[in-house]
């Protein structure tokens, strides 16, 4: 993407996104650093809804199937492209790999995040402690819980509280993952690794609201992950440090192993257990929906870094402009 940054007027710079998952904070904040902004909705009704903001230039309705053309248009308006979890969802992984627009963080991560044992290895790699993964029914010694291959926001996964439950479950399903079930509270970390200040950061943290888990089911119905919201997290202080440790390493392995800068915002998904240890089950290798609980105030973490308060997108937006004015936008974007 070196050659199409070349080609931008930088004073003309523009930030787009997908309408939908953390659109607002994205391009509220790049209003707010001087940005002019674009909204890609796939529906009508949608594009409805994102052009009451004034912070908002410009919302497109396109054909997500065909987001490539889009791309291209996006190139000459000299747009910058900040990738978000539904993004990948709606134009699927390939066109997200090959859509010809400076794109914000590591592409090529989308290809492991597809995979579940890649995922995995990847936090091994990092040397961050994970669930116990087993290859087979036998292996099963404890409480697990399985994942069916394309499952999304918590649906298609169960738990199996011992080896005969599992081998009944089981019956007739293929491509899934069979995990330690983890016993303790879940957490989510969000970090943003800034190629401007050489340093990733702990940004926020926290915690997914999923409907028959947390909700009021008396123990009358199955264990369900699905996602309805976030809620803010503030961890115990002595808990960062490691917590702060275990993005550096990411980060590190992502540029070892994947080959490319992890630029921008991340998160890593745990369970902490009673006796404070930390187990990563999942990550994301760009902004996650959690970061909305503080759009508009600002996370508590980034008063550490900045003495101000920041929300993802204006944290975003702060790297874009540093990243302009020094002459290394190419460090954020592939
Ligand atoms: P995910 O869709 O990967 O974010 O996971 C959905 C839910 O499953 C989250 O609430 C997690 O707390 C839970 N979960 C996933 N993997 C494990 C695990 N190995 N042990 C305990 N809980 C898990």
């Amino acid at each position: 993407m070196s050659t199409t940054l070349k080609k931008y007027d930088l004073d003309k710079l523009t930030v787009a996104t997908v309408a939908s998952h953390t659109a607002l904070q994205i391009l509220r904040g790049a209003k707010k650093y001087g940005f002019r902004t674009i909204a890609i909705a796939g529906r009508a009704d949608v594009a409805e809804f994102y052009q009451q903001f004034n912070f908002i230039d410009e919302v497109w309705t396109v054909d997500f199937r065909n987001f490539v053309k889009a791309a291209e248009k996006l190139v000459e308006t000299n747009a910058v492209f900040i990738p978000h979890g539904s993004y990948v969802e709606y134009v699927g992984w390939r066109q997200a790999l090959e859509a010809p627009v400076p794109t914000l963080g590591c592409r090529e991560l989308i290809k492991w995040e597809a995979d579940q044992y890649k995922k995995m290895e990847l936090l091994q790699r990092g040397g961050i402690p994970t669930p116990r993964v087993y290859k087979s029914l036998e292996e099963v010694d404890r409480p697990v819980i399985v994942k069916l291959f394309g499952a999304k926001g918590g649906r298609g996964y169960f738990l199996a509280r011992d080896r005969e439950e599992l081998r009944r479950r089981l019956a007739g399903l293929s491509d899934y993952i069979i995990q330690e079930y983890v016993f303790g509270v879940p957490a989510y970390y969000h970090y943003f690794s800034s190629p401007v200040y050489g340093r990733v950061e702990v940004f926020g943290a926290d915690i997914r609201y999923e409907s028959n888990v947390d909700g009021r089911t008396f123990g009358w119905v199955e264990p369900t992950f699905v996602v309805v919201g976030n809620l803010p997290l503030v961890l115990r202080e002595s808990l960062l440090p490691t917590i702060w440790k275990y993005g550096v390493q990411f980060a590190k392995a992502v540029e070892e192993v994947v080959g490319c800068r992890l630029a921008g915002p991340y998160c890593l998904e745990s369970i902490i257990r009673d006796d404070m240890s930390i187990s990563v089950f999942e990550f994301s290798g760009r902004i996650v929906a959690g970061t909305n609980i503080y759009m508009g105030y600002g996370s508590p973490y980034s008063v550490l870094y900045f003495d101000r308060p920041m929300d993802m997108g204006e944290r975003i937006a702060h790297e874009i402009r540093e990243a302009a004015r020094r002459g290394r936008l190419e460090d954020l974007f592939t």
